[in-house]
């Protein structure tokens, strides 16, 4: 999901179409290149797969399609909704991966640290660590980013075959689109949406939804899948 401030919804779509143009202009040798430089093998610790870690599984529409034919509960509407109208209604660009109940919020597929549905996994989790947009380093300057955690999982140095690099850095970049791609075909329909319906983006109602939230309230949430919303409702904890 990406924060989206106060701007009108065209000008959040020409930024994502810029990022988009930028992403797919940059050299999948580039990436292959890092790849081999770092040399990440997983040691299987399954950090990445909890969200004390790495905050949500994002799904692409075709990675809904699979947690669903495997186990519905799985899915649960994304946190941080990009939008809440003037009704109090929240509007979010996708599904995320539920968590079991535990401290570091494994990820519902996570089973004595290992993936139940490995053949089967989604997207991120197919190309994870791997990355490839521009945000601000420690340091504040917006670069590219290539790897996720990098120094905090894994190991490093390994000797990676070229082919492998590569292939690696084409998926990463496949998704990387797919992901903005989803992200820019949201903000769409949502323009059109409000547009149609009379209704507005309220940061108001937004904060005040989120506040009854937090004292256990419930409130609806309308997750945009497949060109379409799909209705939900939301328990706050108290
Ligand atoms: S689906 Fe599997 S690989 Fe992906 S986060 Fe969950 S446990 Fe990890």
């Amino acid at each position: 999901m990406i924060t989206v401030p106060e701007i009108p919804i065209r000008y959040q779509v020409q930024a994502l179409e810029r990022e988009i143009n930028s992403l797919r202009a940059y050299p999948v040798e580039r990436l292959a290149s890092v790849i081999r430089d770092v040399g990440f093998s997983c040691t299987s610790c399954a950090k990445c797969c909890t969200r004390s870690f790495n905050g949500h599984v994002f799904l692409l529409d075709r990675d809904v399609v699979v947690a669903r034919s495997i186990d519905p509960r799985a899915l649960e509407p994304a946190p941080d909704p990009e939008f809440c109208d003037q009704n109090g209604t929240f509007y979010v660009s996708g599904y995320a991966v539920r968590t079991q109940n535990d401290r570091a919020g494994s990820c519902w597929f996570l089973e004595d640290g290992r993936c139940r549905i490995y053949d089967r996994r989604f997207s991120i989790c197919r190309v994870y660590p791997y990355m490839l947009h521009r945000e601000a380093g420690t340091d504040g300057r917006v670069d590219w980013r290539q790897i996720s955690g990098l120094d905090q999982h894994g190991e490093y140095h390994h000797a990676i075959p070229d082919e492998e690099c590569l292939a690696l850095a084409r998926q990463t970049k496949e998704y990387e689109c797919a992901f903005l791609t989803h992200e820019i075909l949201f903000l769409r329909f949502m323009e059109e949406y409000f547009s149609k319906n009379g209704l507005f983006n309220s940061r108001k109602e937004y904060k005040r939804q989120i506040r009854r939230l937090s004292k256990g309230g419930s409130a609806t949430v309308m997750v945009y899948h497949d060109g379409a919303l799909e209705p939900h409702q939301v328990q706050g904890g108290a």
